[in-house]
């Protein structure tokens, strides 16, 4: 396990999921019910991006470093919002900090995180916080385990991989038909780096081929996808979307592109409902 978060943390990539993200979790805060997030690749939650690490890629400067003069009418204004309070501009949040600072007293974050140092910050982040957990152990596995969702009725599981190893477009497949097996109505956002188009062609066709159903897919492409040892873009596969994401996905992505000078942006419907 080499991957390390802090050095991509800001980067383009992860303020096209961050955003999209904090949209999804917004459409549960409609209801009272309660609702989980199971974030199952959680990294440490907060990444110092003056740290010699980050500083060392300079990643964020191309990503959250050009969004900090955003309108307080941008569609990214509500997810720009969470990043100040996390302790921005120094400090970003990461997914489980941002799902953590949206949740009522009914709801619930559960993180898995498999490296142990990061899994000790993530842990160290929450503590004393009742309705979050932090697990050191396997994503995949972990849906085995912490699914179906015992406090609540309805819920998210964000995956989110290093895509570090071969295989992992394999083991995602999988793990979305686990997930429909144990929690068919839970809603699955799963990202994915864009490098060479033919991967992800072979991913949106194994999705579309296990019989999901209700799948949209939003990507943000710095480039062209045609060398692929680059991270030239970032999608994020999203199972049962809310009703009215498609169109402010788009805008967020719209604004995105705009903002860091992006390729292309487009937001589809993989599977009708
Ligand atoms: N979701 C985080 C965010 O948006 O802030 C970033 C996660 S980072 C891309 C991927 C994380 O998954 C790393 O912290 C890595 O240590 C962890 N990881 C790698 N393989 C894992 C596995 N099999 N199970 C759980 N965590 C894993």
């Amino acid at each position: 396990m080499n991957y390390r978060h802090i050095y991509h943390a800001g980067n383009f990539a992860d303020c096209m999921k961050h955003t999209l993200l904090v949209s999804l979790i917004q459409h549960f805060l409609r209801k009272e019910a309660p609702f989980l997030v199971l974030d199952t690749h959680a990294g440490i939650g907060r990444y110092d991006l003056e740290s010699p690490e980050a500083e060392k890629t300079g990643e964020y400067q191309s990503g959250i470093g050009r969004l900090w003069a955003e309108a307080p009418d941008s569609p990214l204004a509500p997810w720009l919002e969470l990043v100040r309070r996390a302790g921005g501009p120094r400090f970003y949040p990461g997914s489980p900090l941002l799902a953590s600072l949206m949740l009522r007293p009914q709801d619930q974050l559960i993180c898995c995180e498999k490296h142990p140092v990061d899994k000790r910050a993530l842990y160290r982040l929450f503590a004393g916080q009742p309705n979050i957990s932090v697990h050191e152990r396997d994503a995949y596995e972990s849906l085995r385990a912490l699914l179906p969702p015992k406090t609540a009725k309805r819920g998210l599981v964000l995956i989110d991989p290093p895509f570090e190893e071969p295989g992992e477009f394999d083991r995602l497949a999988e793990a979305l038909q686990t997930i429909r097996t144990r929690f068919a109505a839970g809603m699955i956002a799963v990202w994915y780096p864009i490098k060479h188009r033919t991967p992800v062609r072979q991913f949106h066709t194994s999705v579309e081929q296990a019989g999901h159903r209700n799948v949209l897919v939003a990507e943000l492409l710095m480039r062209p996808p045609h060398n692929p040892d680059a991270l030239n873009g970032a999608g994020l596969l999203v199972i049962k979307p809310p009703y009215g994401f498609a169109a402010q996905a788009q805008q967020q992505l719209e604004r995105l592109k705009t903002a860091l000078s992006a390729f292309d942006a487009t937001v589809n419907e993989l599977v009708p409902e």
